[in-house]
C-alpha cells in the first residue's frame, strides 16, 4: 500500500469519529482520523484557565443503550470517569477533563490533527482530500465524515458533490460560554451552582468542586436562543454581559480572569432519524445528529455519538 493511502479515513476525532476509528483498527483496517483541532474530543472539551482547567463542552453524559452502558462499565473500571451526580439517572463525568478522557480512549489510534480537510475528490483509486493550502493529505477508499452536519454539508459542496436534502435541512444551535476562574471558591453542589436563572444563562459548573481542577474555575453557559442573538458580538462587551449576570450566583468571592468560547454548531435542533447516513460508494456520514431510529431520548448528546460512531464502522465493514 502507497505512503498516505488508507482504507478507511475518518474527518473528525470527536467522540464519533474515535468510535468508528477503534471499530476499524480493531477489525485490522488500515485508518486515519483528520481533526483540524490540536487536539482530539472536538465538542468533549477542556480549556486551562489561571492554573485550573474548565470543560466547556460536554459536561457529562448519560447512558440509556447497553452498548453506552457497557464503554462506560469499562471507562468507570479504568478510572478514567466517575459518577458525578444523579442516582435513578445517573451523570458520569471524567475524573480530569472531558479532553483528557477523549486522548485516552484516542491513544494509539494514527491521527493528523490541526489539519482542516476542505476538498474530496472521488479518483479511480479512491476519495482523496485535500487541505486549505491545496495539499494532498489521504487517499482512501472509504471515508466517514463525522463533523457538524453544517460542517459536512459546506464540505461536499466546496468538493461540487450533491448534498441530499435530508442534510441540508438541519439546523444547529450554538452556545456562547464565559470561562471565569475566582480567588475563593463559589458555593455549589458538587460543582453545580444552582439558582434561578434568568437573562439567557443556561447553567453555571464550578470545576474545583466538581473536582477536575485544583483552582476554582466555572463555566456559564449561555442558552442556545441568547447565544444565537449575541454570536456575532463583541467578545468583550459579551464577557461583560454574561459576568454581570452570573455574578450573583458566584457569592463574595472575587473574579481573577475570564475566558469567552463559542461553539457556532453545539446542538442539532432537528436531528435524523438514522444513525449514519452513505452519500455515495465508499462515503458515509456520521455523528451526534444521526440517531437511532429506536432512539429515547431524541436529542443529540455523547451517547448518540457514541452510537452513530459504532454504527457507520459496521456500515462500512459491511460496504466490503
Ligand atoms: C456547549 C456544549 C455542551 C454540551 N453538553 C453536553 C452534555 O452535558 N452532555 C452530553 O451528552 N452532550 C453534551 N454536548 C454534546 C456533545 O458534546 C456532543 O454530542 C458530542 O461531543 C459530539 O461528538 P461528535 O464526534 O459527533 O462531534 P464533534 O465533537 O463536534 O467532533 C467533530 C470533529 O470534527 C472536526 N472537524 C470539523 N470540520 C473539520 C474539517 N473540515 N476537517 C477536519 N476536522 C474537522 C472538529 O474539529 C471536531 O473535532 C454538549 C455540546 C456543547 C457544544
Amino acid at each position: 500500500m502507497k505512503m498516505n493511502t488508507y482504507q478507511t479515513v475518518i474527518v473528525g476525532a470527536g467522540l464519533t469519529g474515535i468510535t468508528a476509528a477503534r471499530q476499524l483498527q480493531d477489525k485490522r483496517e488500515n485508518i486515519l482520523i483528520i481533526d483540524k483541532g490540536r487536539s482530539v474530543g472536538g465538542r468533549m472539551a477542556t480549556r486551562r484557565i489561571d492554573g485550573g482547567k474548565a470543560d466547556h463542552g460536554a459536561q457529562f453524559f448519560t447512558t440509556r443503550t447497553v452498548a453506552f452502558k457497557q464503554i462506560t462499565a469499562e471507562w468507570l473500571e479504568k478510572g478514567w470517569i466517575k459518577h458525578w451526580f444523579g442516582d435513578d439517572h445517573p451523570r458520569y463525568a471524567s475524573v480530569d477533563g472531558m479532553n483528557a478522557l477523549m486522548k485516552r480512549y484516542a491513544e494509539g489510534l494514527p491521527a493528523v490533527l490541526d489539519k482542516r480537510i476542505t476538498r474530496i475528490k472521488k479518483h479511480d483509486s479512491g476519495y482523496e482530500l485535500t487541505d486549505e493550502q491545496g495539499q494532498s493529505v489521504a487517499i482512501a477508499e472509504k471515508v466517514i465524515l463525522t463533523m457538524p452536519i453544517p460542517q459536512i454539508t459546506e464540505l461536499l459542496e466546496t468538493s461540487g458533490m450533491d448534498v441530499v436534502p435530508d442534510l441540508k435541512n438541519v439546523d444547529m444551535t450554538p452556545v456562547v460560554a464565559g470561562l471565569f476562574s475566582f480567588e475563593t471558591t463559589p458555593a455549589s453542589e458538587k460543582g453545580r451552582i444552582i439558582g434561578d436563572f434568568h437573562e439567557g444563562i443556561d447553567r453555571i459548573i464550578e470545576h474545583k468542586e466538581k473536582g477536575i481542577s485544583d483552582t476554582p474555575v466555572a463555566t456559564v453557559y449561555m442558552t442556545g436562543e441568547w447565544s444565537k442573538k449575541h454570536f456575532d458580538h463583541d467578545a468583550e462587551e459579551t464577557l461583560s454581559y454574561i459576568e454581570q449576570q452570573a455574578a450573583p450566583f458566584f457569592g463574595e468571592t472575587s473574579i481573577r480572569t475570564r475566558q469567552l468560547k463559542k461553539w457556532r454548531y453545539a446542538e442539532t435542533v432537528n436531528p435524523l432519524n438514522t444513525s449514519t447516513l452513505k452519500l455515495a460508494v465508499g462515503l458515509w456520514a456520521a455523528g451526534d445528529s444521526f440517531l437511532r431510529p429506536e432512539d429515547e431520548a431524541g436529542t443529540t448528546r455523547c451517547e448518540s455519538a457514541y452510537l452513530s460512531g459504532l454504527d457507520v464502522a459496521e456500515a462500512v465493514v459491511r460496504e466490503q
